[in-house]
């Protein structure tokens, strides 16, 4: 029996994850060649991080817990949906989230070069991908980036290195920040950019989420 999306989010749900995308690929997509629509699958927010700081992935002391437990968790709804999970930390071949994210019609190029998501802001983050055979019924997605009626555009100038621009982004010139500001929000609350979109604002992640992220990015 072909599940619907309503099934599939609820489960995703579960473990707080949520659905961050879905679409139907084509051949130019680099889903799985038998793939009839392929979802992604993002933190669900209020409570991710108090979910997953509770599992055994974290709590056994074993590197690399946030990747163990996504590959259990997104690898057990593949299983439940008789699908195919996909992670953005394997490879090569290495999957193209980035153009998935686009692909799904709520996750765009913003003005400081990194994907913003129209829940997530530019807090986006793919713990995997679900590949199911079936052409599952999709919602419309929202249609056009919230960059487009955000008048102050804060993320421009939000890093105070210029280090996330419309150049790209410099990661020598951030990390020499980090290096020489250790009292920083960035390494206490997150990236000032990705913080500073007032989509991510309305996405309740944990700043420890974030804090943990940062201490693995410059360590
Ligand atoms: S701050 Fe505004 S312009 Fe920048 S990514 Fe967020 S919505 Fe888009
Ligand atoms: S972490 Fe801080 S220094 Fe690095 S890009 Fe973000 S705002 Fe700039």
């Amino acid at each position: 029996m072909t599940p619907s999306y309503g099934a599939i989010k609820a489960r995703a749900r579960a473990e707080h994850l949520d659905i961050f995308g879905a679409f139907h690929p084509t051949a130019d997509d680099g889903a799985p060649a038998d793939c009839g629509t392929l979802f992604l699958l993002g933190p669900h927010e209020p409570g991710f991080w108090a979910h997953f700081t509770a599992s055994a992935e974290y709590t056994d002391g074993t590197p690399n817990p946030v990747d163990r437990w996504s590959r259990r968790v997104v690898g057990e709804l593949a299983t439940a949906f008789n699908g195919t999970a996909l992670f953005p930390f394997t490879g090569p071949p290495w999957h193209p989230f980035l153009r998935w994210g686009a692909r799904s019609g709520r996750a765009w190029a913003s003005p400081v070069e990194l994907l913003v998501h129209d829940t997530a802001g530019l807090l986006v983050s793919y713990r995997g991908a679900l590949a199911l055979r079936d052409q599952i019924d999709l919602p419309s997605p929202p249609g056009s980036p919230p960059c487009n009626t955000c008048t102050d555009q804060p993320c421009r100038a939000a890093c105070p290195v210029n280090a996330l621009s419309s150049q790209g982004y410099d990661v020598p010139a951030c990390h020499d920040y980090l290096t020489q500001t250790p009292d920083t929000p960035c390494l206490s609350h997150g990236c000032q950019v990705r913080t500073a979109c007032p989509v991510s604002k309305t996405y309740a992640r944990d700043p420890a989420q974030s804090a943990y992220h940062m201490k693995q990015f410059h360590s």
